[in-house]
């Protein structure tokens, strides 16, 4: 795809303008629950979040969290000097915690703020965001962007339900609202292929994201983990995945209904080979983005190309 024009945004090549310099990730567990297993909303979580709250499980193998971001930083030195990194704590709802433990969480981090770390990411629920932990988040992001990360899903609340999410469409309209007024960017989250969903979901749910001002988006494909619900049903037939084709077809929906400015953090998803049931593709993640740009040429359309959202993007 080097000498094809690319008709939608990614991040690689954003985070270099953004701040000068190859960016990398090193993703943190820092040890939160989730109040969709611990029984306060609900348990057993989403119907397709495994027992590690989607994330790295890290903490749970014994690695504390100062080991784990010294061992993550020494990994992306060992690419070389001049790079930046983006703190992700990704495992569970990290503002689901009290406000002492989100400081003390933060303050592993806080040395490293500026160099090498040049943002930090943060991933909750819409409904774990309290102002004091907006607060908290603004503080840091005084220093450098930082992005909240938050499940979408879907834009509709029956598959909402079915999923049990246990939050609402509105209740991420209203986070993310909250969290961008804070001077936080948010970064969106989307599954297309949701039972029920069906191709117009995928429109939907961009259009809310787009709405929401997102600065980013996260989508990938309904992946069948094992140990979740949702196994338990596509074992039973009433689940099913999508081929690479309808998704690419899906996607392609998806990313002409987003703002132009969004930026696409992931087109597709990457869970290890031994938690993942279904669907197996083969395919490498390249490829999906290749087919994606392909299918958006045939069709002679871009990212942002039906132009409903005019809105800035933060
Ligand atoms: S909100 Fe996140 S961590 Fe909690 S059950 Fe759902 S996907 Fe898992």
């Amino acid at each position: 795809m080097t000498q094809t024009e690319v008709r939608f945004r990614t991040l690689r090549p954003w985070l270099l303008k953004t701040f000068g310099r190859p960016v990398h990730r090193i993703a943190l567990d820092a040890g939160s629950s989730c109040p969709n297993r611990d029984g306060t909303l609900g348990r057993g979580g989403c119907t397709y979040c495994d027992v590690e709250g989607s994330g790295t499980g890290a903490l749970k193998n014994g690695l504390e969290l100062e080991e784990q971001v010294e061992k993550g930083l020494k990994r992306v030195a060992r690419r070389g000097p001049g790079f930046g990194v983006i703190a992700y704590f990704q495992s569970y709802s990290n503002t689901y915690v009290s406000p002492e433990r989100l400081r003390e969480v933060l303050g592993v981090v806080e040395p490293y703020l500026g160099n090498p770390l040049v943002c930090v990411a943060v991933a909750t629920r819409p409904d774990t965001l309290e102002d004091w932990a907006l607060e908290e988040l603004a503080r840091i992001n005084r220093r450098v962007p930082v992005w909240v990360e938050m499940g979408l899903e879907s834009a509709d609340d029956r598959v909402l339900l079915d999923l049990n999410r246990l939050h609402t469409v509105a209740d991420f309209e209203t986070a993310a609202a909250r969290a961008r007024a804070a001077g936080l960017g948010v970064v969106g989250h989307a599954i297309l292929g949701l039972p029920g969903d069906g191709r117009v979901g995928a429109r939907r749910t961009a259009e809310v994201l787009a709405r929401s001002g997102c600065l980013g988006v996260k989508v990938h494909h309904l992946m069948i983990l094992k140990r979740t619900a949702l196994a338990r049903m596509w074992a039973a037939g009433r689940v099913e995945t999508l081929d690479p084709t309808t998704y690419v077809t899906w996607l392609a929906d998806f990313v002409e209904t987003l703002h132009p400015d969004q930026i696409l953090h992931r087109l597709t998803g990457d869970s290890p080979a031994e938690k993942l049931l279904a669907p197996q593709w083969g395919i490498h993640k390249n490829e999906i983005r290749e087919r994606l740009n392909d299918e958006l040429q045939r069709r002679g359309t871009r990212q942002g190309c039906l132009g409903a959202f005019s809105g800035q993007t933060r």
